[in-house]
């Protein structure tokens, strides 16, 4: 699903370019979790935005079901992201002004589902949620476990390829962020690819393989258990 090459990625300020990813390299598979570690400031959020095509890199191959994704232009990506990719973040990142329907309809309007097929499918993952007895609220007016739960039915409600989760449970306490973990543990067991930043452990050990990330260079890559096992 993706195949990653001798990526670089600089940023220059003032005289000085830095490398936020220097020559990295790996491989998921098609329904793969992947997570990926690594102290502040090694280049997992460089990473993880190249990964779901918001930002291009200096250099190198990234392709996608075989694409190559590197070069493209802006609207290119634009285009490859809806309905192949969905987002989670550890701030949730829902629009205060909408409310649970409206926010997890809100992908599916810019892929022009008509409006009985909308409603049907954001019913649909809201109660694979649990999180339908909601669905007139604000996010305001949900605890954060909610919020998450409203937050991945928003990005999976277009069936994406792949899930792209950032510290998805940094903003939650344990029982919510179990929660969440069976949630994305769940998804994947239904084919889903996932690539996961965390700082935890524990979340850690839901995935396939941890790609640890040192200085923007992959330090090492560990296999917690063989694609297609359950955890
Ligand atoms: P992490 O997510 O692991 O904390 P980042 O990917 O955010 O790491 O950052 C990796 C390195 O790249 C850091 O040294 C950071 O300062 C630098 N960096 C990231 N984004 C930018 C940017 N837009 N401009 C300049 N430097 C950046
Ligand atoms: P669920 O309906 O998903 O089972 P609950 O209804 O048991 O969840 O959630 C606990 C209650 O506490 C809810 O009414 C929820 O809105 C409320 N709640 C918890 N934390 C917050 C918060 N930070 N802000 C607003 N409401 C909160």
């Amino acid at each position: 699903m993706i195949q990653i090459k001798n990526l670089k990625k600089s940023f220059r300020t003032e005289e000085l370019e830095t490398y936020a990813l220097n020559d990295v390299s790996f491989k998921i598979a098609e329904g793969e979790f992947a997570a990926i570690m690594g102290p502040s400031g090694c280049g997992k959020s460089t990473l993880l935005n190249i990964v779901g095509m918001l930002d291009d890199p200096s250099s190198g191959s990234y392709q996608f079901a075989g694409h190559e994704i590197s070069g493209l232009k802006e609207y290119q990506r634009t285009e490859l992201r809806k309905g192949n990719l969905g987002f989670v973040f550890q701030s949730f990142n829902l629009i205060d002004e909408l409310t649970v329907f409206e926010n997890v309809e809100l992908p599916l309007i810019y892929l022009k589902v008509n409006k009985s097929e909308r409603r049907e499918k954001v019913l649909k993952v809201l109660e694979r949620m649990k999180i339908a007895h909601r669905e007139n609220h604000f996010p305001n007016q949900l605890s954060g476990g909610q919020q998450q739960r409203v937050a991945i039915a928003r990005a999976v409600v277009t069936n994406p390829k792949l899930i792209l989760a950032d510290e998805p449970t940094g903003n939650l306490d344990s029982k919510n962020g179990v929660e969440v973990m069976n949630l994305l543990t769940e998804l994947n067991q239904e084919g889903t690819t996932i690539v996961m930043v965390t700082h935890s452990n524990r979340d850690a050990q839901y995935a396939h393989k941890v790609i640890n990330l040192f200085d923007g260079k992959v330090a090492t890559e560990n296999q917690n258990r063989e694609l297609g096992t359950q955890i």
